[in-house]
């Protein structure tokens, strides 16, 4: 028996096998207690596999900025207690997969916009990972200076213009009504700061989507997420295609059909990836 987990900032979802999902809020886990309780009521569990909302590298969990959780090596402690293998990897590196697996290519980028704005990227069927397995971080690109603070500290990232926090954050900031506080809902006033917050969330997502492109000539482009499963945003970006550098042939870009794409990302990380792993 499988146990598949993906532990969000928000909330903790996991699946044993094909059964239904279960979903919990993630600030009233404590893995570890999690673990083993599960092995104990499932002793069949053969494999654990997790995506993790955070930075994991060689099965360890390094920084997680939205989950408070213990630092440690969860492979090595589940391996020496209980003797089962564990795979773990980014959250995002999972849905990477799922989607992949998904269209059946060989290369593809996605951009993932929801609360945050994320990134994963397989090239030739194997993730980017960089040197620390923490590469992808799209939301983190300098953009432009802001009057606020990006949770890794600085001010500046494209995450801050472009994502639903960003958005919820300026909107807080000019002081716009609360019914109004969606990409698509501020579209429909003609208050001038609405106006540039909508421009401010394309020039981001253009910036985002040309630096993409002309590092790594995808010719595949996901969008998921609350914000980025969006119509208008994928024919804002089928456009900019169009003006790129040094003219490419073709890009697809699809919006994602997965409901749980990190969660189904987990049951390809014992396949052909490697991740983090
Ligand atoms: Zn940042």
């Amino acid at each position: 028996m499988n146990l598949y987990i993906d532990f969000g900032g928000t909330s903790f979802r996991y699946q044993l096998d094909t059964l239904p999902i279960e979903t919990v809020q993630s600030n009233t886990i404590d893995i570890k207690i999690f673990l083993d309780t599960i092995i104990k009521q499932y002793p069949a569990i053969s494999l654990i596999a997790i995506s993790f909302a955070g930075v994991v590298k060689n099965g360890k969990i390094v920084s997680s900025p939205n989950i408070n959780i213990e630092k440690f090596d969860i492979t090595t402690y589940v391996k020496e207690r209980y003797n089962i293998p564990l795979l773990i990897d980014n959250d995002l590196n999972c849905a990477a997969l799922a989607e992949h697996n998904n269209l059946q290519v060989d290369s593809l980028a996605i951009f993932y916009i929801g609360t945050g704005f994320g990134g994963a990227f397989i090239d030739n069927n194997k993730i980017l990972t960089g040197a620390n397995n923490s590469g992808g971080e799209i939301g983190h690109i300098p953009f432009k200076k802001s009057p606020f603070k990006c949770g890794c500290g600085r001010d500046d990232c494209l995450e801050l213009y472009v994502s639903g926090h960003g958005i919820e954050t300026w909107c807080n900031y000019f002081n716009i009504e609360k019914k109004y506080r969606r990409l698509d809902l501020l579209e429909t006033t003609d208050n001038y700061k609405a106006t540039m917050i909508i421009k401010n969330f394309y020039q981001g997502l253009e910036h985002a989507f040309h630096t993409v492109i002309n590092l790594f000539d995808f010719d595949n482009l996901v969008l998921g997420g609350s914000v980025g499963k969006n119509e208008k945003i994928k024919k804002f970006l089928e456009e900019q295609f169009l003006k790129t550098a040094f003219k490419k042939e073709k890009l697809t870009i699809t919006l994602s059909s997965l409901q749980e794409g990190s969660l189904e990302g987990t049951k390809f990380l014992n396949k052909n990836f490697k991740g983090s792993n």
